[in-house]
């Protein structure tokens, strides 16, 4: 993808979520892999509201080195792409019930979500939970570094996601899975669930890769 279009797709993008509630305010962030670095959502503008000329340009080190300031969630970002070679994309929310089930207490924290349907399998698969650290720490992008190596998709405790995808198409749906299944099982608490069993996940992971 070259890196006009790059632009173009990241504000396209921003657009979309914010205009479906997926994102509010200033949260959220979106970030690509170009030819000599990144290119990454500025700090303090709603996703909604991005200029393809006025997105933040990180060099191969993440060093920020043009356009407007980057978001301070910078680090997380960073922290995907330097554990995950096919890394292409990244996408991180505070989408409303994906941040909700990452407040609950009686999750587990290898696995947050359940495998309730195929899509959410076959396009997350196992979700960890990144314990509680402030926004833009550097303990909490290290959390992130440890997991990413083996999870494209991880859930920051009390705060929301981080997906990673090896195009932006399938970061953003990958995330958008991810905030539909925390809905379904948030509607589905206090009732008898019948997730997909182990046999069904090895399944489609045969199947799907
Ligand atoms: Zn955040």
């Amino acid at each position: 993808m070259t890196e006009t279009l790059a632009r173009e797709r990241i504000c396209r993008l921003g657009r979309s979520l914010f205009d479906r509630g997926l994102t509010f305010g200033s949260s959220g962030n979106i970030s690509v892999r170009v030819e000599d670095g990144w290119l990454m959502t500025p700090t303090n503008v709603a996703l909604g509201e991005l200029d393809p000329a006025e997105l933040s340009r990180l060099d191969a080190g993440g060093n920020w080195t043009g356009g407007p300031r980057p978001t301070k969630e910078a680090v997380l970002h960073l922290a995907m792409y330097r554990e995950r070679a096919d890394a292409r994309a990244v996408v991180h929310l505070h989408a409303t019930h994906s941040a909700a089930v990452s407040c609950l207490a009686d999750v587990p924290g290898d696995d947050v979500l359940p495998p309730l349907t195929a899509y959410y399998v076959m396009r997350v698969g196992r979700l960890p939970l990144v314990p509680y650290h402030p926004p833009g720490d550097p303990d909490l992008a290290e959390a992130v570094r440890r997991l990413a190596g083996r999870h494209h998709a991880v859930l920051l405790a009390n705060h929301g996601p981080v997906v990673a995808g090896t195009t932006l198409d399938a970061a953003a749906h990958a995330i958008e899975e991810l905030e539909e299944t925390a809905r379904l099982f948030l509607l589905l608490r206090g009732h008898a669930v019948r997730p997909l069993t182990p046999e069904q996940v090895d399944e489609l992971r045969s199947r799907f890769g």
